[in-house]
């Protein structure tokens, strides 16, 4: 008996010390619960709708407690309608994407998607609603088939060849000694930011959201690519209640309300004839910009 002793001793020294460590483990990953800032309420619902109408009340938002980004920020894009958001960089554009889709919450006000607080749907519901085209899209090291078909995983075979069709890339991937199996990301091939940012679209057709958000790239693609992802955005923004993060105002003319924005307030709201008309911010940006365009496009082949 006493030769079993020692090593059973032994084992319940391991078995404590294993304990006193899964125990660490679990304040460890309490900690991280508590430190996660973003949190389901306990009522959560599952949000559930083909047509999302977008509320800003009164939002304000800080990353950090010293400088306020957004002032009372307030507006609504209607189901299906598509407002565009412009102004000076650092104005707190992108911020507005962010809260939208909770990666992090508002300091005061709210966002509401018809009629309810974001804040009392799932985050998995509420994401599972918004498809993002962001400004640079950050490919995962796989392949370029995995990259569409993120955007749903169920999604079938021939579902992602037709979202990549309609994205215009499928001619480009066809073309590739690989195809649709080509490593991407840091590791494999790399791709312009055109080809990328189709691949957003690609997914973006394939996860079929009702809320669209899209961020326009500030990296200058030619004129000509340009202009046919802003087609390709535009069809799919069709029927889906969107939010453009515009840095070209040439592509946000038919828009149906234009915000602009600067240092985290609304300084204007109105569609692009009105905003000409009122002829302040809004009206000096287009100026400025058309004649910049001029200069670009007379020295384009
Ligand atoms: P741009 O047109 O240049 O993309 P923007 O209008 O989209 O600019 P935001 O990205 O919304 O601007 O940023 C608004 C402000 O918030 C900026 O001053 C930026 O420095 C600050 N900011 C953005 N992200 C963070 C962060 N994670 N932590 C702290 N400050 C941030």
């Amino acid at each position: 008996l006493t030769q079993l002793y020692a090593p059973l001793n032994f084992l319940g020294f391991i078995y404590r010390e294993i304990k006193n460590s899964l125990s660490d483990m679990e304040r460890m990953f309490g900690l991280m619960d508590e430190q996660q800032e973003i949190k389901d309420d306990k009522g959560a619902i599952a949000l559930n709708t083909r047509h999302a109408e977008i509320v800003f009340q009164d939002v304000c938002f800080s990353y950090e407690s010293e400088r306020q980004i957004l002032h009372k920020v307030s507006f609504r894009v209607g189901a299906g309608e598509t407002v565009a958001v412009v102004g000076t960089s650092g104005a707190g554009k992108s911020t507005l994407s962010r809260l939208l889709f909770r990666f992090y919450d508002v300091s005061s006000g709210s966002i509401l998607i018809n009629g309810r607080d974001i804040r009392s749907y799932t985050q998995l519901s509420l994401r599972q609603h918004i498809g993002i085209v962001p400004q640079d899209t950050v490919l995962f090291n796989n392949s370029i088939y995995y990259n569409i078909a993120y955007g749903r995983p169920s999604a079938t075979h021939d579902e992602v060849i037709e979202a990549a069709k309609s994205a215009s890339i499928h001619q480009f991937v066809s073309s590739l000694p690989e195809g649709y199996e080509s490593q991407v990301g840091e590791r494999g091939l790399k791709l312009s930011g055109g080809e990328k940012q189709r691949v957003a679209i690609a997914r973006t057709i394939l996860k079929d959201p009702p809320i669209l958000v899209l961020d326009e790239a500030t990296s200058a693609l030619d004129t000509r690519t340009e202009r046919k992802i802003q087609d390709e955005l535009f069809q799919i923004a069709k029927n889906r209640t969107t939010l453009i993060i515009a840095h070209r105002l040439s592509t946000i003319v038919d828009a149906d309300r234009i915000i602009v924005m600067d240092q985290g307030k609304i300084m204007e709201q109105g569609t692009h004839s009105e905003l000409l008309e009122k002829n302040a911010i809004y009206a000096r940006m287009w100026a400025m910009q058309f004649q910049a365009s001029e200069i670009v496009e007379a020295s384009e082949p």
